[in-house]
């Protein structure tokens, strides 16, 4: 079988939709005036992605808030957040650019999704006759919503704790029954868990551990054939065209992140130094047999926090060298993360949004060409 590829999940919103954002948090448009554009940029997504030959199409999350808070609130500036939220949880992380990502703090239980992915897919289906993929929020990420050291008064965590397990479990199961082939839980969180921030104290307390199993009690609840198309995607952020925590050694989450029972990974490694070293690593950790289904390993080629159009040659040249430590069976092609997990996102190294948007498809076009070129040479 060719070296499969897939997207992470976001495109860059255009500066259009991300002005509509802003005219909705001050109260100059309506939702419906939102959702209109938001269904435009969706389309157009969709459209392009198509073009490209990508296998599983998306909206690139043109709906969504944000990968991680598309579930509580309606924009980043918390219009429309859930009703028992407040704005100042937790920082999700600082990048090195020093622009921070704030989340919401939980207030009382119980813990809820107002918004499941499963109404992307519902639209998106619609809208293409080709196959479809979803990302998801981690139960790792929801779970920084709950204090990090007090207890919420009749609202025990480890109550907290299993209604995120539920609720992360049903925003699977959801995308998979609108029709969604593929469904991917985004765990930028997992490097940055050895980060040791002082600034951020949730990554000076050595979570990993904690996150993987909680991630796992999601994935343990699905059957193997369910598991094989649910993938875990990881990266040290890329926001802003920043990131949050590439300077953590990536050994210390590779290590333990094939414990996760999943199907399929998205690593990023295309922005690492030394690929060669990620290559190893996915190929020592990575599993033939988690739980009945095989982990297959889709190395990040493509960075897109940069304008620079990587050739389909260097792709290709990349995955050759990926097949000399990663089992090819097991080998596919992704990106290094989305291309704007935040709906307000000026992509400063590109210049705008809009012209991000056109690099990202020919980015995404390398990255199917140069994986053809590397199942050619490779004989798969
Ligand atoms: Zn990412």
């Amino acid at each position: 079988m060719p070296i499969p590829t897939e997207t992470v999940g976001s495109l860059p919103r255009p500066m259009k939709l991300q002005e509509a954002y802003e005219a909705y948090d001050q109260g100059q448009i309506t939702f419906e005036q939102l959702q209109a554009e938001q269904d435009e940029a969706a389309e157009d997504s969709i459209r392009r992605l198509e073009q490209t030959g990508e296998t599983y199409v998306n909206d690139g999350e043109q709906r969504e808030s944000s990968f991680a808070t598309y579930p509580i609130t309606d924009t980043l500036a918390g219009t429309g957040l859930a009703e028992n939220m407040a704005g100042d949880g937790q920082y999700f992380a600082i990048f090195d650019d020093g622009h921070h990502r704030q989340l919401p703090r939980l207030t009382s239980g119980p813990f809820r999704y107002k918004n499941h992915a499963a109404e992307y897919v519902e639209k998106n289906r619609q809208l293409t006759d080709r196959p479809v993929k979803q990302a998801v929020i981690s139960a790792s990420m929801m779970m920084l919503l709950y204090p990090l050291e007090e207890e919420i008064e009749g609202y025990p965590r480890e109550q907290f704790l299993e209604d995120v397990v539920d609720e992360v479990e049903r925003d699977i199961r959801r995308c998979f029954a609108a029709g969604a082939q593929r469904v991917s839980i985004d765990f930028t969180e997992g490097r940055l868990a050895n980060k040791n921030d002082a600034r951020n104290p949730w990554t000076g307390k050595d979570m990993l551990q904690e996150f993987i199993d909680l991630n796992n009690r999601v994935l343990d609840r699905f059957s193997a054939d369910e598991r094989r198309n649910i993938g875990v995607h990881t990266c040290p952020g890329g926001d802003m065209d920043s990131v949050h925590s590439k300077e953590v050694p990536y050994e210390k989450l590779l290590t333990k992140m094939f414990q996760l029972n999943a199907g399929y990974f998205l690593i990023q490694c295309a922005s690492e130094d030394d690929k060669e070293k990620v290559y190893k690593l996915v190929g020592d950790n990575s599993r033939d047999d988690a739980n009945g289904v095989p982990q297959v390993c889709f190395i990040g080629v493509i960075n897109p926090l940069t304008p620079e159009v990587e050739t389909a040659e260097e792709v290709k040249n990349r995955l050759v060298t990926a097949a000399r430590y990663i089992p090819v069976e097991r080998l596919g092609a992704t990106d290094d993360c989305g291309f704007s997990p935040f709906s307000r996102d000026e992509k400063p190294r590109h210049g705008s949004p809009d012209f991000a948007r056109d690099v990202a498809m020919q980015k995404i076009r390398a990255r199917i060409e140069g994986a053809r070129m590397a199942s050619e040479e490779l004989g798969v």
